[in-house]
């Protein structure tokens, strides 16, 4: 399938071309017509996908084709939301990119930095905004921004959006929207929450489900190194120089790990920045900005910082710790690999994140090839740990049948029920306890 086969107008079509696009990736191939024939969309999909484009594209088709003559200042008819600034940036660069035959004008507010130039720029109007939600409410309370000619709403990375505690100024935000408007709403995850807001935002949607399974695991080589947590600066460094790629995106899951890791590359002579909460926004969307250009090899951030990051032809994902929510995986991994192309990403685990490791390769349904053909892997002490643990559920869950089968014979049927009682806790705790991990 080519873009053509969508009907999107010329000018998008050329600006696609610009772009070096050939053919839609699989969520813009479902969501680009359904969007242009004004049908609400909920789309389960993560960054890496083109999810941007198959919401940008019939948004900026759309405006297009409904274009008045009339001269005047701009009301804004499209609002976009983002979790971050780093993703809010972004999609205003797609809009950008997508909209320079079509003439549609946007604007992009966050918060972290004055207030200024995003209300003078409002004040000239325009006809998409992409905000994060804080800084959106913010404005909107101040006087500087209307949302009652609002005709497209696109909430983005809502589960993000929960993570982060954006939800009830979400909730405030829908409430000045007119209700007659065509709403877009993508997560990559749909846990309870997210339904139930989703329920809110739209009406009867059309579903798009890219699963990350298949996304992840056909374009991502995935390779898993065993390693002692002492030695895991050491494995980095090693991995770093044998591997010599021109952009690696290290996953710290501390803002205090991500700088310590900072300052040991710093004595190996590995040039590395590193994007956390603790960074203002401003420093933290120049240090990406020149890891974009190649000014230096090696990123190390957190989740929430490299939301949105997408550096073209980035090389090598390393997860130095393992995310304890194996959805966060799929995720990180997903920055390498974009689109067409294809990526590595490599998983430090040592002995206390077993567990974390087993909730990843359960969600994405296999086992991560691993590699033990290096000077740290340290395999030993997992497996000792491992069969601890086995060893202790065993003797547990024996124990207890072990008592209900004597109480049977017993014929003490008190005896029996209250053993039946613990042993029913004692396995629900161990599921509670399996799932917190
Ligand atoms: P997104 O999921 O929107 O963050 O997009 C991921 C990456 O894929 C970005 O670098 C896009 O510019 C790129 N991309 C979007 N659509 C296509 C396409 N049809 N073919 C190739 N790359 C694309």
């Amino acid at each position: 399938m080519t873009f053509s086969d969508l009907e999107i107008i010329t000018p998008i079509l050329k600006a696609i071309e610009d772009k070096g696009y050939k053919n839609p990736t699989p969520i813009q191939a479902e969501a680009i017509p359904t969007l242009l024939e004004g049908k609400d969309l909920l789309g389960c999909a993560q960054t890496g996908t083109g999810k941007t484009a198959a919401f940008v594209v019939p948004l900026l088709q759309k405006l297009f084709l409904t274009k008045s003559n009339k001269k005047g200042k701009r009301m804004l008819k499209a609002l976009i939301i983002s979790p971050t600034r780093e993703l809010a940036i972004q999609i205003n660069d797609n809009i950008t990119n997508y909209s320079k035959y079509t003439g549609s004008k946007s604007i992009v507010i966050y918060g972290g930095i004055r207030q200024h130039k995003q209300t003078s720029a409002l004040r000239n109007g325009a006809d998409i905004l992409v905000a994060t939600p804080g800084r959106l409410l913010d404005l909107i309370v101040q006087g500087y921004v209307r949302l009652n000619k609002i005709e497209y709403f696109v909430l983005d990375e809502a589960d993000q959006m929960l993570d982060m505690g954006f939800i009830h100024d979400i909730k405030k935000i829908i409430t000045k929207l007119p209700t007659k408007r065509q709403s877009l709403f993508f997560s990559a995850t749909m846990p309870e929450a997210i339904i139930e807001l989703s329920k809110q935002i739209l009406g009867s949607p059309k579903r798009v489900t890219i699963e990350p399974e298949k996304t992840t695991a056909e374009k991502v080589s995935q390779y898993l190194y065993y390693v002692s947590k002492s030695d895991k600066v050491d494995l980095l460094k090693y991995l770093i120089n044998k591997k010599r790629k021109k952009s690696t995106l290290v996953f710290s899951r501390t803002k205090h790990g991500a700088d310590r890791i900072v300052r040991f590359l710093k004595k190996s002579n590995i040039k590395s920045e590193a994007i956390h909460g603790n960074k203002s926004q401003n420093s933290r969307q120049k240090t990406l900005q020149r890891f974009k250009k190649n000014k230096f090899p090696v990123l190390v951030a957190t989740d929430i910082a490299a939301r949105g990051i997408d550096v073209s032809k980035l090389s090598l994902v390393i997860n130095y710790d393992i995310p304890n929510v194996p959805e966060t995986y799929i995720h990180r991994i997903g920055r390498t690999g974009r689109a067409q192309e294809v990526g590595e990403a490599i998983t430090f685990c040592s002995s206390s994140e077993t567990n974390f490791l087993k909730n990843i390769q359960k969600l994405i349904n296999q086992q991560i090839q691993i590699i033990s053909d290096h000077p740290f892997h340290n395999q030993k002490n997992i497996d000792i740990v491992e069969k601890r643990k086995n060893k202790k559920n065993k003797k547990k869950s024996r124990f207890s049948a072990s008592k209900i089968r004597s109480a049977k014979e017993q014929g003490d049927n008190l005896k029996l029920e209250s053993k039946k009682r613990s042993s029913k806790k004692f396995n629900f705790k161990r599921r509670f306890k399996r799932k917190k991990n």
